[in-house]
């Protein structure tokens, strides 16, 4: 199972992750990331890992 995490100093709230996988990330109204799944399913992976790739800060990372 892996598992996304964080580098909340990093964040700076762009949505480029929630563009690429809207139902593991969503930055919400303050601009805050909130992740629904820290353990997203197989089927989310390929997006997830997108969305590690492109973030513009590498605040995101996947860990297995
Ligand atoms: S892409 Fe990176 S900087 Fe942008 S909201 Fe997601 S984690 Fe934060």
């Amino acid at each position: 199972m892996s598992r996304i995490e964080v580098d909340r100093d990093r964040c700076v709230g762009s949505g480029t992750c929630e563009a690429l996988a809207p139902d593991v990330f969503e930055v919400d109204d303050d601009g805050v990331l909130v992740v629904h799944r820290e353990e997203p399913g197989e089927e989310e992976l390929d997006d997830v890992r997108d969305a590690v790739q492109a973030c513009p800060t590498r605040a995101l990372a996947l860990a297995d």
